[in-house]
């Protein structure tokens, strides 16, 4: 089970007392304050990050500003970033295994699962490093022969990144690795449930060789930091993961400065499962889609859509994996499903759960809290039955809960598949090639996977769509997404202009 994250931790703050990482150096916050870090699998405090408050933010955007208008960083050429970010992946992957543990220790997320993850997140900055150089713009042909206009793709300036607890290392790689390939920097607000690995994150960049100021985090809560510094009038585009309520309050606030926001928000993503499939695959894409990382996944599919003919069978191969996945600490090998990450989110949970069994769901399996454990466990639960309007048909739970229906046809399929107000993701389980194109076409998500579920690229995008979010992180659309078009237009006669009066 190793030492649960504790070497690293020791080495980024041997007191636990953990403080933002500015302008290249660690920095105390301005005006003292400290939160609790509480670990998952025990209930029990384990470390403390810097409260920031405006002070904070103003130091981290002022050092960001700078270090894109002056010194190493604005002077570099896009190959000369890729390199940067290659040095980057590299300390990265050597890092891996040790930052997955610090992650686990932070959110309670399995260490399997923060192992395999954190493993593949340095191809990112590999990724984004190798097309950091062959981004550009466009010459284009116009009906104007004396005139030459093309388009050029420039960075932002500062760029806010705002991220979630479930899964932080992943969700930061995702906006630093292509804001950087572009040559922005940026300002990074990690949850205050689970900002350990970005600091880490930070610290390593730097040793990395990336200069100071390039990559600032300052810790807190999102009504302080988060709001001062989404509406920091030096800030020039937003990248968010979180939620529905908090994106809102994000909206809001960048009416003062009109940065640019992507929104990555929740979801209630539909499985599909078709008689035609193999039930195997289909019940196993099930159990991992929704239970994994205790369903605290923005996509978790955690609306069974299956086909009546063979919903009883799917559903009994279902409940009987859920009974027997292991639910316990999540250093230990053996487990397939830690603790939520928070003692508020595993009460939430379990009120859902239980005034859906009131309205007259019925439960399959799960719905109670374990007896006798410190952390925040809840089991892998499975309601059938419910009212399609009911909060837990219908709202993102945010936990291991499946909720069961069926539908008679494609077309009932495609309608209650795409009756909610998300458009995060979808999976669809069928042996038949042609309904696969069919359905995928039809289905209104931004993600959508065919036989498989939760499979993740650098290259390829992560978008949302409806109440999910907008913009796309991943790929070479995540890249582009942090640079703003310029049009230059230059005058290659000699002629006189014949009226400078009339637009030409
Ligand atoms: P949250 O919205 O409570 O917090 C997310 C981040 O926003 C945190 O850093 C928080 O401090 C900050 N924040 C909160 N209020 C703010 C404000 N007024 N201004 C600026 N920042 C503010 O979300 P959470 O509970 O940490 O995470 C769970 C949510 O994230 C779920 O809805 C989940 O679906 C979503 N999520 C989405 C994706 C995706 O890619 N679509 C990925 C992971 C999680």
């Amino acid at each position: 089970m190793g030492d649960r994250g504790g070497r690293a931790a020791e080495r980024l703050a041997a007191d636990g007392r953990f403080q933002h990482f500015i302008d290249g150096r660690w920095a105390e916050p301005a005006e003292g304050g400290r939160l609790e870090s509480l670990d998952p699998g025990t209930g029990g405090p384990w470390c403390t990050i810097a409260r920031g408050t405006a002070a904070d933010v103003d130091r981290a955007v002022a050092a960001a500003a700078r270090a894109f208008r002056e010194g190493p960083w604005a002077a570099a050429n896009a190959t000369e970033r890729g390199r940067v970010l290659r040095r980057v992946a590299e300390l990265f992957r050597s890092r891996a295994d040790e930052l997955a543990a610090l992650e686990s220790r932070d959110n309670g997320k399995l260490l399997r699962e923060t192992t395999a993850l954190i493993r593949y997140l340095p191809d990112y900055f590999d990724y984004y490093a190798g097309l950091a150089d062959k981004v550009g713009g466009e010459l284009l042909q116009t009906d104007k022969d004396d005139l030459l206009a093309f388009t050029r793709r420039e960075p932002f300036g500062v760029v806010a990144a705002i991220t979630p607890w479930n899964s932080p290392l992943f969700l930061a790689t995702t906006k630093l690795a292509p804001a950087l390939a572009a040559g922005n920097t940026l300002v990074v607000k990690p949850s205050e449930h689970a900002s350990v690995t970005t600091l880490a994150l930070a610290s390593l960049m730097a040793e990395a060789g990336l200069p100071p100021g390039v990559v600032n985090v300052v810790t807190g809560l999102g009504g302080e930091v988060g709001d001062a510094l989404v509406g920091h009038r030096d800030v020039a585009r937003v990248a968010f993961t979180g939620g529905l309520g908090s994106a809102r309050a994000v909206i809001a606030r960048t009416s003062d400065n009109l940065a640019p926001l992507s929104l990555e928000l929740g979801g209630k993503s539909p499985q599909l499962v078709f008689p035609d499939a193999d039930l195997d695959s289909a019940a196993m894409g099930v159990v991992a889609g929704v239970f994994a990382a205790s369903g605290q996944s923005c996509v978790a599919g955690s609306r069974l859509l299956v086909h009546e003919d063979v919903r009883d069978e799917l559903l009994a191969r279902i409940v009987e994996r859920a009974r027997t996945v292991r639910v316990g600490d999540p250093f230990d090998a053996e487990t397939d499903v830690g603790p939520l990450a928070l003692a508020a989110q595993r009460d939430q949970v379990e009120a859902i759960v239980a005034r859906a069994v009131e309205q007259g769901a019925t439960l399959l399996c799960g719905g109670e809290r374990p007896a006798g454990r410190d952390g925040w466990f809840f089991p892998p639960t499975v309601l059938a039955d419910l009212a399609p309007d009911s909060p837990a048909a219908r709202e993102e739970i945010f936990g291991p809960v499946l909720t069961a229906f069926s539908f008679r046809d494609e077309d009932e399929a495609i309608a209650l598949a795409n009756d909610t107000p998300f458009g995060l993701a979808a999976g669809i389980w069928t042996r038949d090639t042609a309904r696969a194109h069919r359905l995928l076409r039809a289905l209104d998500a931004s993600t959508v996977w065919v036989n498989t579920y939760r499979v993740i690229s650098p290259a390829v995008p992560f978008g949302a769509r409806g109440q999910s979010g907008y913009g796309a992180e991943g790929g070479l659309e995540g890249l582009l997404s942090f640079t703003q078009l310029k049009s230059a237009w230059i005058n290659t006669s000699s002629e006189p202009i014949s009226d400078p009066f009339v637009m030409r």
